[in-house]
């Protein structure tokens, strides 16, 4: 058998593992990365950069389409078309951009990438098998789990025919006239959204009472109203039950406990994630367990010694940049620095119309933990920036201590809000009190004004409103 060692051996090359074994290599760590299937992992190939690719497409052409009927700003356009096969080349041209420049940065600092799948032997082996070679094994002092996760599957409605994932929804080669979404989550929404505005009329289907359960309902209100703007019907607190017999409609119960059919040519499944910790050997290293999910402590290290684990095979929130920020802080701590995973806050942003960011605590989580904190809010109506967008719902929300102005929270809905996720995160990272960011002078005319007259509403002068 061909056999080989190294110091790290990463399992994953996903945005957690390729980052962590960069971040080794460029520590002078001897560093093997194996990946299953494509670098980059469920996010550059399957998950945020070609759903983000999609979500503009859909929004470019809707606005096309809007633009056909006059408009405001004076511009009119014959009606327009979109060819979709078109539209997932240019999605996947810029994927094989980024997996390419993924594979090219390993190779620059000497990571040695193996393609194969991983089968755990014991904490210090992993054996590769590739169908008609003979099995190849890697020897290592630390070894990263770095699996990630896989798309949760409804038992009563498996995947295939009409009933998809958010992988085959990314990749359409018709547009479905008629599409129902299970799941009012992430995937649910902001795939949802982006098939309305490519002209499919879209169902949404939600066990739960409101959409987007994990975000606060001040600010999911503002998607809520834009749903119905869409044309999206919404049916809450709903139990799919299973396809009908021809395949042609999903049998749903009500929450008054009626059961009904809704037709539907695609049936997009999007109700959790699961962590892949099955059907490689994991479970023979005996690692404790935290639900689904490996336990690990602050430094991501398992309950086996040099065996840590990283990203959504962890727990929540499943975000990539969460796993980035695991991969890169694990790296260092073999190397020998000291450092912990304790950051003050996470963002978590939705790419919804309009977009959702959270970072910190809300005024609701504030209160549980037992604070005394102040909150106020800044309308995007009194924001001129804004405006010239054409978008004036929404509001920049900011959450801080009562005794010392200390930033805890900020939220945000409205048109292109992700991008205010970095000065949200820096504030609350780097300590910021209210007067802080009151007293930056922040750029006119910007949706970040929103922010500074959010901190200044807070000690009560704002001076817009
Ligand atoms: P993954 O990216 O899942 O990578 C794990 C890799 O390990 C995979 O490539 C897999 O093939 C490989 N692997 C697993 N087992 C083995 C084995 N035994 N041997 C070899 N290789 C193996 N997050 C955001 O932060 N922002 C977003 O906008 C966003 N959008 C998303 C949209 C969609 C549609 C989806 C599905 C997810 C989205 N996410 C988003 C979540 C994000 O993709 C994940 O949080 C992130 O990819 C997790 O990174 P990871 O490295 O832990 O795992
Ligand atoms: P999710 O957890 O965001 O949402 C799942 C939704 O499905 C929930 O509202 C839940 O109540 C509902 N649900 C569960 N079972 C149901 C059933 N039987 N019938 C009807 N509704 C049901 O999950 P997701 O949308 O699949 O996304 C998975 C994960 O991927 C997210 O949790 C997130 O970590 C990641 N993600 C992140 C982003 C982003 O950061 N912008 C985008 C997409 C995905």
């Amino acid at each position: 058998m061909n056999a080989q060692t190294t110091t790290l051996l990463v399992i994953g090359g996903g945005p957690g593992g390729y980052i962590a074994a960069i971040r080794a290599a460029q520590l002078g760590i001897p560093t093997t990365l194996i990946e299953g299937e494509e670098l980059g992992g469920t996010c550059l190939n399957v998950g945020c950069i070609p759903s983000k690719a999609l979500i503009h497409a859909a929004d470019e052409f809707e606005s096309a389409t809007r633009y056909a009927d006059g408009s405001a700003l004076g511009i009119t356009v014959q009606t327009p078309t979109i060819d979709l096969a078109r539209t997932t080349a240019w999605k996947n041209g810029i994927v094989s951009r980024l997996t390419g420049g993924v594979g090219a940065l390993l190779k620059k600092n000497g990571v040695h990438v193996l393609k194969g799948w991983a089968h755990i032997v014991d904490g210090k082996t992993v054996e590769i098998r590739r169908e008609g070679e003979e099995p190849y094994r890697v020897g290592c002092e630390h070894m990263l789990i770095a699996s990630g996760s896989h798309t949760l599957e409804l038992p009563f409605m498996p995947f295939g025919g009409p009933v998809i994932s958010a992988t085959e929804a990314l990749s359409p080669d018709t547009l479905p006239k008629r599409m129902v979404v299970v799941g009012a989550g992430y995937i649910g929404l902001e795939l949802g959204i982006a098939y309305r505005k490519l002209g499919a009329e879209v169902i949404v289907v939600e066990a739960q009472d409101r959409i987007l359960p994990a975000y606060d309902a001040e600010l999911t209100n503002a998607v809520a109203n834009s749903l119905k703007h869409l044309g999206i019907e919404v049916r809450l607190g709903c139990s799919v039950l299973g396809m009908n017999e021809g395949g042609t409609a999903v049998r749903v119960r009500t929450s008054q406990g009626e059961e009904t059919e809704l037709a539907a040519d695609k049936v997009l499944v999007a109700v959790g994630r699961r962590p892949r910790t099955k059907g490689f050997g994991l479970e023979s290293l005996m690692l404790n367990m935290d639900g689904h999910f490996i336990k690990v402590d602050d430094q991501c290290r398992t309950s086996m010694r040099n065996v840590w684990a990283i990203g959504d095979v962890t727990g929540e929130p499943m975000l990539a940049h969460r796993a980035m920020a695991q991969g890169e802080m694990v790296a260092e701590i073999i190397s020998g620095k000291e450092r912990r995973f304790m950051p003050s806050a996470i963002p978590a942003v939705c790419f919804t119309d309009p977009e959702l960011v959270v970072v910190g605590l809300t005024p609701q989580q504030a209160q549980q933990a037992g604070m005394d904190c102040i909150s106020a809010m800044f309308p995007f109506a009194a924001n001129g920036r804004a405006m010239t967008l054409e978008s004036k719902d929404g509001f920049v929300r900011v959450v801080a201590r009562r005794d010392n102005h200390l930033i805890v929270g900020w939220q945000a809905v409205g048109k292109s809000v992700s991008e205010l996720s970095a000065a949200f995160s820096q504030s609350i990272e780097m300590g910021a009190r209210l007067e802080d960011i009151g007293g930056t002078i922040h750029a006119h005319p910007t949706l970040g004004e929103a922010i500074q007259e959010a901190a200044l509403r807070a000690l009560g002068h704002a001076l817009h409103i």
